[in-house]
């Protein structure tokens, strides 16, 4: 049986997700009929679980509990907790529900394992599963918003647009003083901006409207015209733009060889904005030349809106920034409804929109105030409480730094999880089975035990909660802990321990009872920053909430950025520093967050970001072609006497080209299902039985194994096979090193974990060998147990001390006290964030009495030398 990409069902709960507001009052009959028919299980038992790499265990968790999966990256976990456990929910949930779906999945989606009783309905708070629309907000998606419109309509006030006045409509909604005839529509689905009555006119509801950046199209006014001073123009594909802009520029008398920034005013405006163009003259027979000139920021903005050309449409993007639509000023309504205001005991009359703009923190204060003295109570007082009881809800998982009108998709991974999680605390179902996979990603240490109380909330409505995470205090807080191990991939999938937490720390053999006691450590080295070291220095960073910051970096040195959640690490890290190296180095077609430099950048020859994202999204791709190694090893097949004798070259042994691969399946070795509404489903290829491979190819043997049974190989003994050839040992090597000498060579990039992923990636990295180069990375350690994050830190220090540069952005105590300079962002999230709090090598933070990650870095510094 083949499972479903990453074999994870990350498609949405919806089988479970249903609301509680407004779907009226439950018949009392119905409610207390349940408990009487039903036994409820205490246990859920998985009896032989024998997924991917699970060793045929049993194991029993008490339900209506917080149960904490740990082990190190690979053991097996998810493959526990989502691929069997979860999957097994929702597919009996399935089945209940669709013939179509029945069919396919009784076959093919069955996880592997002899039984699961006591299993209740599931549901995976998980990241995958919140629109990637830019039309869906922290407001829409918690219902907030919905219930805003609401209260909107039964208590808002109408005030005429032009004169301001409130309720001197006549029936036709005609002001007597201003000329407005149309009012607005006082039902909730007026104040929708994804309705026609609602949304602004100009920007459609979606708050942004797009403008070119002029420092973009001219970002070095020293170069000339005809030297590419208009970046937009300086690809060979743009080649008849540039000449009308040079023959216009030579109409207008001006030289095309001298620096842009010496050329008349006048000149700027005509070739950027098409402002006073001259006419055509006719007599020169130009004409049809000078008629087709588009000036370069008109030209940017219709190739933007050329939505169907994806190419030129994000090579355009690239020279565009987004700002508040200036019609609506980002409130996404039209004027009509933003006039509606609500009457606020302190605050005046406030409209919609900027209830919206509130970070969850000041909306809940403006609702208490507002629950004093509530307009029309009778019709809102219902509202109100709902809304408060949401925000309260989103305040309690960590996100009170949220606005209410931050688009979901800017959301981060945890962000998102704990969105999920507020959701969820707001539906009062219980006798639910909760998965998720560590929620604290993110999330700074002071912010956890916030979570906690969220999670036992949840499991005290009377839900079971399982938990995938590593943090310290989550594991500890555990009412039952599953440990599993003791290795990765084939040395792992045992459960060594699955009970209270307290026995699992005495347990001198634990690897996690070690890290949790103390017992054993990170090893790390000290940081220090040597003589005479060159930075990299960000100046007045202001994009989203920094607040005019200048930062340095020392190159060859690790830095990690740390602070709360929402404090501004990623802004800077990410939008600011990753970008403006991507677009100066690489040429990327990104556009970095507002500031007034960096300097130092001509000290770096390449930026690249190792992100925990999957290496490849087809299952061509793996962890040897990704590093390279599957080139060396198809140059060893075709010099063999097998390959020489058929005239076989290097091509025959590739799966991702015609010729030596099964073109049933296009050398995937399986099949793909559409399974519509579900994840895809992957069946084995029937004529190559998934080999990938023709039988004509896999004649031919290397030290007696054929290029698919090469490609089963764990690294480790890759590694043994291929001892003697330096180009395919050096990149097995590498992944070795990382730690990843269990991974099949062939196993499907997108089943490989995000752990694993990472460590491909930084294995590739490794082989290439090189310096100059920074290395970005976000959260490096998230879904790593402490022993990965040991060897992580040995990778990272390794890369360092090649001459290159690493920049995380970490929570983790272990990694921030192993670092050469920290950064500490904050001191709070949102506009209580986006300053420095300190930088320092971890002596001098420690040192720093106002930092929020100093006492944590001492004690993890005294641990280390006691
Ligand atoms: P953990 O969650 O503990 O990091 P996983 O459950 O993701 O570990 O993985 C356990 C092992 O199973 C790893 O070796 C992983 O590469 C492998 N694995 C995970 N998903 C798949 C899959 N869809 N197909 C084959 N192997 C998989
Ligand atoms: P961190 O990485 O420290 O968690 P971020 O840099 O993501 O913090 O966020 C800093 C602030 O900027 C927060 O208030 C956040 O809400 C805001 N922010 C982040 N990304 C965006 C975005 N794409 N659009 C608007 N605001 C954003
Ligand atoms: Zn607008
Ligand atoms: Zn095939």
């Amino acid at each position: 049986m083949t499972r479903s990409s990453r074999g994870r069902p990350r498609s949405s709960d919806r089988a479970t997700s249903v609301r509680a507001a407004d779907n009226g009052r439950a018949d009392p009959e119905i409610v207390q009929a349940t408990p009487r028919q039903q036994r409820w299980p205490d246990w859920l038992v998985v009896r032989g679980a024998r997924e991917h790499n699970l060793k045929g265990s049993t194991v029993r968790l008490p339900h209506r509990s917080l149960v904490v999966f740990t082990g190190v990256s690979g053991s097996g976990k998810s493959t526990l907790a989502f691929d069997t456990i979860y999957a097994e929910a929702q597919r009996r949930q399935v089945q209940s529900m669709s013939a179509f779906a029945r069919s396919f999945l009784e076959e093919l989606d069955k996880p592997d394992a002899d039984a699961l009783e006591g299993l209740c309905p599931a549901v995976a708070l998980d990241d995958r599963t919140l629109p990637s629309n830019p039309r869906s907000t922290v407001g829409t998606i918690t219902d907030v918003y919905d219930l805003l419109r609401v209260l909107y309509s039964r208590a808002g006030e109408p005030h005429c647009t032009s004169c301001g006045d409130r309720l001197r409509f006549d029936g036709g909604w005609l002001c007597p003083r201003g000329d407005v005839e149309l009012g607005p529509s006082m039902t909730s689905r007026g104040f929708s901006f994804n309705s026609a009555y609602g949304a602004c006119v100009e920007c459609h509801g979606l708050g942004t409207e797009p403008h070119v950046d002029l420092d973009l199209v001219v970002p070095d006014p020293e170069r000339s015209l005809a030297g590419g001073a208009l970046a937009a123009w300086r690809d060979p594909s743009t080649g008849a733009e540039l000449t009308n802009a040079l023959t216009v520029a030579g109409q207008l008398g001006v030289d095309v060889e001298a620096p842009w920034r010496t050329l008349p005013a006048a000149a700027h405006r005509a070739l950027l904005t098409g402002e006073g163009v001259p006419q055509a003259d006719e007599t020169t027979g130009r004409v049809a030349r000078q008629q087709r000139f588009q000036a370069v920021v008109p030209w940017l903005l219709r190739r933007y809106h050329e939505a169907y050309l994806t190419g030129s449409r994000d090579r355009a993007a690239a020279f565009i920034r987004h700002r508040p639509c200036a019609a609506c000023g980002g409130a996404r309504l039209n004027s009509r409804q933003r006039a509606v205001l609500l009457r606020h005991p302190t605050r005046g009359g406030v409209g919609i929109a900027q209830v919206c703009a509130m970070t969850v923190s000041d909306a809940l204060r403006f609702f208490e105030e507002l629950d004093a003295d509530p307009p029309r109570r009778e019709l809102t007082s219902r509202v109100l409480e709902e809304i408060t009881t949401r925000l309260r809800h989103l305040a309690d998982v960590g996100l009170d730094h949220l606005t209410l009108d931050r688009a979901t998709p800017t959301l981060s991974r945890g962000e998102v999880q704990r969105l999920r999680l507020a959701q969820h605390l707001g539906t009062e179902l219980f006798g639910l089975l909760f998965v998720l996979d560590e929620p604290t990603t993110g999330l700074h240490p002071a912010d956890v035990e916030r979570l906690l109380v969220a999670l036992r909330r949840l499991r005290d409505q009377g839900n079971s909660v399982l938990v995938i995470e590593h943090d310290d205090q989550v594991v500890r807080a555990a009412d039952w802990v599953v440990d599993l191990g003791p290795g990765a991939g084939e040395e792992g999938g045992r459960i060594l321990h699955s009970g209270s937490v307290g026995a699992l720390l005495d347990d001198g053999r634990s690897l996690t009872g070690g890290y949790l006691t103390g017992r054993l450590s990170v090893g790390a080295r000290r940081g220090t920053i040597p003589e005479g070291v060159a930075w990299l220095e960000v100046r007045g960073a202001r994009a989203h909430n920094l607040a005019d910051l200048d930062v340095g970096f020392p190159l060859g040195c690790f830095t990690v950025v740390t602070g709360v959640s929402g404090s501004g690490k990623s802004t800077l890290v990410d939008h600011i520093l990753y970008r403006t190296l991507a677009r100066a180095l690489h040429d990327e077609p990104v556009v970095p967050g507002t500031h007034d430099g960096i300097d130092g950048l001509e000290l770096v020859d390449r930026a690249v970001r190792v992100e925990q994202s999957p290496i490849g999204r087809s299952p061509r791709s793996n962890a040897a072609t990704y590093t390279g190694a599957f080139d060396a090893i198809r140059a060893a097949f075709a010099r063999t006497d097998d390959a020489r004798e058929r005239g076989f070259k290097a091509g025959r042994f590739s799966f991702n080209s015609p010729g030596g691969r099964c073109e049933n399946c296009a050398g995937e070795g399986s099949i793909r299902i559409d399974m519509r509404f579900l994840p895809d489903v992957y069946a084995p290829c029937q004529t190559c039985l998934g080999s990938r491979y023709l039988a004509t190819t896999l004649e031919v043997r290397y030290s007696g194994l054929t290029i698919a049974e090469v490609l089963e190989l764990a690294v480790d003994a890759a590694l043994e096979l291929f001892a003697e050839s330096e180009p395919a040992r050096r990149p097995l090597q590498a992944l070795a090193d990382v730690g990843l000498g269990y991974l099949r060579l062939g196993q499907p990039a997108p089943t490989l974990s995000a752990g694993e992923a990472q460590r491909v990636k930084l294995a590739a990295e490794l082989s290439r060998g090189g310096s100059r180069t920074l290395y970005l990375l976000d959260e490096p350690t998230s879904g790593l147990h402490p022993h990965d994050i040991g060897r992580l830190l040995q990778v990272l220090h390794g890369l360092v001390d090649n001459g290159n540069t690493v920049v995380a952005v970490e929570h983790h105590v272990s990694v921030v006290a192993s670092a050469d300079w920290i950064i500490e962002l904050g001191p709070g999230a949102g506009t209580r964030g986006g300053r420095l709090v300190c930088c320092g090598t971890p002596e001098q933070v420690v040192g720093t009495g106002h930092s929020l990650i100093g006492q944590h870095v001492r004690r993890e510094l005294e641990r280390r030398s006691p």
